[in-house]
């Protein structure tokens, strides 16, 4: 992949406020923060989305998620918050390196917005789509 400016913030090109690193995962607040908190947790490997992440850095990203997660509810007295990971442009990606935003809902209401769109699920449709999922995921 191409490198990005997660890549430069890893090498210590360009500064950022660390609050979490360990051999494969790295976590510092987001610059543009949509409440106080507002971290962003990532593989120091350069992978531009989820589903091609190693198994080796997918599980330091699930060891590390809920630790960072308890320290900022901890360090800014918040109990309710989302994760929230994006992957291509048509799911508002703008960095190509994949990374958790973990955004804190403060008191003052402050936090991720979203338009959840609910829809039905046909039995027919669930059925073929489980069996072609779980099918994809054997071997
Ligand atoms: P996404 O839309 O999921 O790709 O989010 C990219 C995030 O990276 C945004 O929330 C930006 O504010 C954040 N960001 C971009 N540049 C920096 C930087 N130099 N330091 C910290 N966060 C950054």
């Amino acid at each position: 992949m191409a490198e990005t400016i997660f890549s430069r913030i890893l090498r210590g090109e360009i500064p950022c406020h660390r609050v979490y690193e360990d051999e494969r995962v790295f976590a510092f607040l987001d610059i543009n923060p949509i409440a106080p908190g507002h971290t962003l947790v990532i593989p120091k490997a350069e992978v531009t989305t989820l589903d091609l992440l190693e198994d080796e850095d997918a599980a330091a990203l699930g060891r590390a998620l809920p630790r960072i997660c308890r320290a900022v509810l901890a360090a800014t007295g918040t109990t309710d918050f989302n994760v929230l990971e994006n992957n291509g442009r048509g799911a508002n990606q703008a960095i190509d390196h994949v990374h958790f935003h973990i955004i804190p809902r403060a008191a003052d209401g402050r936090g991720l917005r979203t338009k959840w769109l609910p829809g039905k699920l046909e039995a027919d449709e669930a059925k073929a789509l489980a069996a072609a999922i779980s099918e994809k995921l054997q071997g």
